[in-house]
């Protein structure tokens, strides 16, 4: 890792804005390799020197990951003038590491969001190559016959000519009403709703509950989110 200016460390890491961590260096608060520093402007390498913030040692990281349970309402971005955005949710101590979504929910659809500041993970998890599935549950206005899942199956063509890629569909409550769940191998704009469309009906409640190999955290309610632990993040790379 190279070396960066201390307070840009530091703030990054959620101890305070830069003129805060300048402020924490003045009054001596900050010790690197054993020694109080008084300067914030020094360059350190936060994975070798050793630095410790009144007395506790400085955890680096360069990476954060965070699996949401994106609500309704929120748009999928990181910031927007007029609406409220997901990362409108996320704490300062996050926030800091300028994380952004992988991909895109649409504002009325629900569930698993990953969240994260390593663009190389997020640009593999979305690469059109990698056919990373995606798995919804959906509550669609009409009856969803085997029909449907034959035509799903063997791809539909959505409202722009696009034939879609073979996608699971899988029926668990048929009505007026139907409850489905959904697997598909890419991420075209409104694609499960245009998806359902395409065999004239209408999907009224969306939640995405598994992306790749993690599964939506059902202790998670709407707009909460928790850190990914070491092995989901090894299992999604
Ligand atoms: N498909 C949709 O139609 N909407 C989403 O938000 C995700 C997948």
């Amino acid at each position: 890792m190279k070396k960066e200016r201390l307070d840009k460390i530091l703030a990054n890491l959620g101890y305070g804005t830069r003129k805060e961590v300048k402020k924490m260096v003045k009054n001596g608060e900050v010790e690197v390799n054993g020694e109080v520093i008084k300067d914030s402007s020094i360059h350190v390498d936060p994975e070798k020197d050793e630095i410790l913030v009144n007395g506790e040692k400085v955890i680096y990281r360069e990476f954060i990951y965070i699996m949401m349970n994106k609500p309704k309402g929120v748009i999928t971005a990181t910031y927007d003038d007029v609406e409220q955005t997901v990362l409108d949710l996320v704490d300062d101590e996050y926030r800091v590491f300028s994380p952004s979504p992988v991909g895109r929910l649409d504002k009325d659809t629900e569930g698993l969001l990953i969240i994260t500041n390593d663009g190389e993970l997020n640009h593999l998890l979305l690469s059109p190559k990698r056919h990373v599935p995606k798995k919804y549950y959906a509550k669609v206005l009409g009856r969803v016959t085997e029909e449907d899942v034959k035509k799903f199956k063997k791809g539909v063509v959505l409202d722009d000519g696009y034939k879609t890629l073979p996608a699971e569909l899988n029926i668990l409550i048929t009505g007026e009403v139907s409850e489905i769940e959904l697997t598909i191998y890419e991420g075209k704009y409104h694609q499960v709703k245009r998806m359902f469309e395409s065999v004239g009906k209408k999907v009224i409640y969306l939640k995405r509950i598994e992306f790749g190999p993690l599964k939506l955290d059902e202790s998670l309610h709407p707009g909460e989110y928790r850190e990914l632990s070491e092995e989901e993040v090894q299992a999604l790379k």
